[in-house]
């Protein structure tokens, strides 16, 4: 075993708050995760002290090439920067657990010499048999049976003579109780009866979560450990490592998962995707933040809006919830179009452009439109839409008329309802006159001449309207008709309504 006699503990005095997120790289976490990165994150900020990156690399099988990469970009784009960790490194690296194992060598060295662990040689072949049996017996609980745990110490010097490979096991207490603190639930107590002697380190010198995971924050000072309540069984065995070690435990937050609206797992069905996914899809990471906090956290009965300093001030491990919390899609899209009403006009500008401006296959404008777009037609085509826009890529999909210079639409949207095909075209020749005659292109006067027009022709407006508005954006939901067709202007909106008239004419049977 590696001679590893001076394991560098946190030497930065007496840590305030330091907490960390320590994701295993075999994908890319969800929200579950990234609300566990918020929480750490924040109790960090709020106390002043370091939140840390961790790579718990050590299942090199299922480690999946570029996941480090994306969570750090997801990270910077959030504006969540660790403070200790792969990019920015840090007094107490390496953070990629692979980089680690002398430590471990080390630690499972010191449990063998102080008999709070044991060289386990059964190979898989017989654990395998062992586990067989005991399902063929129907015992209640299966896992190792702790043969080697009472190996004469000649056989072990004989097996290790031989260069038998071994893993180091954990020694459990074979009766009494494990005590688990948890910030939120109290104590759990866990009947020792039911641990199993656990493996720390494996043969091929890589160790399990659990060791890896409490020597790690150990030695990088973690004072609150925040992880998903799925964890909860592991947590005395870490219990016990703590105390085979003498250390102090940091404080633990088990904290609720987070579920799907309809009380299941959350997966992808529920919406629930990775950071990029929403970065994407135009989310603000302002909005992210605010969400992902008050999934199982809340500030008081009512608040459901905070600002990220606000919530830095205000976070606290006191106000999380046990009960788990649900992840509502729709109210992240509402939090979010909040958000997005909430900014000025120039930093919905700079934030949209790059949304409007991508190519159509990535859910930009379509590619007829020619880029750069036009900034000052692009600002007030936001002025108009900002209200009703939910994500950045909104921007894309609501407004490519302002844009486009010929509308493809089916002729049958040009006849309000309740009308016939001749009404419709009666009323929108009348409107097109009418128009074409406004003195000033100016939303009210223009309104105003559109509905005497239908109390002229004994119409409702609504039908009426609906027919130009078609006529000069090709859909049936838009902005207000007169300010879009002033922000279209009015060269474009009469020519648009000319190719409407000619398109219901074609369409129109004419009177026999
Ligand atoms: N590597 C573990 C994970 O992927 C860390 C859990 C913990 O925070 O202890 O979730």
């Amino acid at each position: 075993m590696a001679d590893y006699s001076a394991a560098p503990h946190f030497t930065g005095g007496t840590p305030t708050v330091r907490t960390r997120f320590a994701p295993s790289p075999t994908g890319q976490p969800h929200i579950g995760g990234l609300r566990t990165v918020v929480f750490s994150w924040l109790l960090a900020r709020h106390g002043n002290g370091q939140f840390l990156l961790r790579v718990e690399d050590t299942d090199q099988k299922r480690t999946v090439p570029g996941a480090v990469e994306n969570l750090l970009e997801g990270f910077r784009w959030m504006g969540i920067t660790p403070d200790e960790g792969p990019e920015v490194g840090g007094p107490v690296g390496p953070y990629f657990q692979s980089q680690r194992l002398d430590h471990y060598a080390y630690y499972a060295g010191e449990l063998l010499r102080t008999g709070h662990g044991y060289r386990c040689f059964c190979t898989k072949e017989r654990l395998d048999e062992v586990r067989a049996d005991q399902q063929a017996r129907h015992l209640p609980t299966t896992g190792y049976d702790r043969l080697c745990r009472t190996l004469p110490p000649e056989i072990i010097d004989a097996n290790l003579a031989g260069g038998m490979p071994f893993t180091v096991r954990l020694k459990v207490p074979l009766d009494g109780v494990t005590v688990a603190p948890d910030i939120l639930r109290g104590e759990v107590v866990f009947q020792n009866k039911t641990l199993e002697d656990a493996i720390l380190l494996k043969s091929d010198g890589y160790p399990t979560y659990h060791f890896a995971n409490v020597i790690d924050d150990h030695e990088m000072g973690i004072t609150h450990v925040l992880r998903g309540d799925d964890w909860l069984p592991s947590a005395p065995l870490h219990v016990l490592l703590y105390q085979a070690f003498g250390w102090d435990m940091p404080i633990i937050a088990q904290v609720p998962n987070v579920m799907g609206n309809d009380g299941k797992k959350l997966s992808k069905r529920h919406g629930a995707e990775p950071i990029l996914f929403y970065r994407d899809n135009g989310y603000l990471p302002e909005a992210i933040i605010n969400y992902l906090a008050f999934l199982g956290w809340s500030y008081d009965d009512k608040t459901d809006i905070l600002s990220v300093d606000e919530l830095i001030r205000a976070f606290s491990l006191e106000r999380v919830h046990t009960a788990g919390a649900i992840f509502d899609l729709e109210r992240l899209r509402w939090l979010n179009g909040v958000y997005i009403r909430a900014l000025p006009l120039d930093d919905l500008l700079a934030r949209a452009l790059p949304y409007m401006e991508r190519p159509a296959a990535e859910g930009g404008l379509p590619d007829t439109i020619a880029r750069p777009l036009d900034r000052d037609l692009v600002r007030r085509v936001l002025t108009l839409d900002q209200e009703r826009m939910k994500t950045l890529a909104d921007a894309a999909t609501l407004t490519p008329f302002f844009f486009e210079e010929t509308l493809a639409y089916p002729p049958e949207w040009l006849i309000g309802k309740g009308l016939d095909a001749a009404t419709a075209l009666a009323g929108l020749r009348r409107a097109y006159a009418v128009l074409a005659d406004a003195p000033a292109w100016e939303a009210a006067p223009l309104e105003e001449r559109m509905r005497a027009l239908a109390d002229e022709l004994g119409q409702k407006p609504g039908p009426l309207f609906m027919g130009v508005r078609v006529a000069v954006t090709g859909r049936k939901e838009t902005p207000p008709l007169f300010e879009t067709m002033l922000v279209l202007g009015r060269a474009r909106s009469l020519a648009r309504l000319e190719a409407a008239l000619a398109l219901l004419a074609a369409h129109t049977p004419s009177p026999a």
